[in-house]
């Protein structure tokens, strides 16, 4: 039997279906930005899955450098921890929406990825007074619908430029990945959660920005929001 051709359009079409869910700068699903302009050496820095017991100590550490990063919170974990949720939006950073429940929204309908998105919205208002304008879709995954999901919340993709795998890499092995891939306008992705989890071990996440922020300041980035570096103001190019 010949599966020659049938097996390689069906190939094909699977693993353009993969890009097109979790590749970072496909826009096939939803409208997806996933790095500023290149004519500033301006970069952000953005965290997911909080906020946690242990954002506080992340907070210090952008503190002692004094730059802004965004925090994709989830909704649940905003109700969790509202106190802490609060304190972000206090110390100056941006709050995005990361869903309600931090789910996963392959073969989800436009309806429960509308709902995920809105409840997260409403807890982070309610709780921060923040407005999320932007949305980063959890596991980076994208479905038929979320387009319309997201612009019926108000709010546009962002996925990232790098991501440093903080979840399962050693804090040097984060570092070592994310420092040669940082180029003007990348979104840097870590966590400050671990999805839902209760009382997550961050330290990963707290060391490897303790070693990232000191070394790309040296080398001339500024950290902006993710807000600051997407506005088309911003910037003299378009991209
Ligand atoms: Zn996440």
């Amino acid at each position: 039997m010949n599966f020659g051709p049938e097996v390689a359009v069906v190939g094909g079409a699977g693993a353009f279906l993969a890009w097109a869910v979790r590749g970072k700068s496909a826009s096939v699903l939803a409208r997806s930005r996933w790095r500023g302009p290149r004519d500033r050496a301006a970069i952000a820095l953005t965290f997911d899955d909080g906020p946690s017991e242990e954002t506080p100590r992340l907070l210090e550490a952008l503190a002692r450098h004094g730059v802004p990063a965004t925090f994709f919170q989830c909704g649940a974990n905003v109700e969790r921890l509202p106190a802490v949720a609060r304190e972000v939006r206090a110390a100056g950073h941006e709050i995005g929406n990361h869903s309600h429940t931090h789910a996963m929204f392959c073969f989800q309908s436009a309806k429960f990825m509308e709902t995920e998105i809105r409840r997260a919205q409403e807890a982070i208002g309610e709780h921060t007074g923040a407005v999320p304008a932007w949305f980063r879709a959890p596991f980076g995954v994208r479905w038929f619908g979320l387009e319309g999901a997201q612009r019926r919340n108000g709010v546009g993709g962002v996925m990232w430029t790098v991501i440093g795998y903080d979840w399962k890499a050693k804090a040097e092995e984060v570092a070592a990945r994310v420092v040669p891939r940082v180029e003007n306008g990348a979104i840097l992705c870590l966590h400050d959660g671990r999805e839902l989890r209760a009382r997550p071990d961050i330290g990963v996440t707290v060391e490897a920005v303790q070693r990232l922020v000191p070394l790309l300041l040296d080398r001339g980035y500024t950290f902006e929001t993710v807000s600051r570096l997407l506005c088309p103001t911003n910037s003299s190019n378009a991209f």
